[in-house]
């Protein structure tokens, strides 16, 4: 099976974008658990978390950078938001390619179910 998020950066499956840079899409979620609830991924395919390296830490600050901005540009910034990574099966992690969520809009509850 084809990785969904990888065809959604080249491209060949829709999705709402919001932005696009060389190295990192973000799109809406298509089952939106808040007001605002985007997803920042890279370009390139990385499987989990738990495959990171040393090197990807720059892309990994870049994703984080680029969520906080629209978290602005989403008129987030004053009342707070969420960023969130899933991994593995107990977090519910669902499409096997590192994604950041940007969740907000409404009062979040702590700790998460
Ligand atoms: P995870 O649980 O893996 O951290 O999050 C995967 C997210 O991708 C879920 O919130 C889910 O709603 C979202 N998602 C799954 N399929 C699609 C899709 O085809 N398009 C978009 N825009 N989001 C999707
Ligand atoms: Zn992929």
């Amino acid at each position: 099976m084809p990785c969904l998020f990888c065809q959604i950066a080249e491209g060949k499956i829709p999705a709402r974008m919001v932005q696009q840079d060389d190295e990192v899409i973000a799109f809406h979620d298509i089952n939106p658990g808040a007001p605002t609830h985007v997803l920042v991924v890279p370009r390139r395919h990385i499987k989990s978390l738990t495959d990171l390296a040393a090197g990807d830490d720059a892309l990994i600050g870049r994703m984080v950078r680029t969520a906080r901005d629209l978290a602005r540009e989403q008129g987030l910034a004053e009342r707070g938001f969420r960023l969130v990574f899933n991994c593995g099966d107990d977090a519910g992690y669902s499409v096997h390619h590192i994604h950041l969520h940007l969740v907000g809009g409404r009062k979040l509850a702590w700790p998460p179910g």
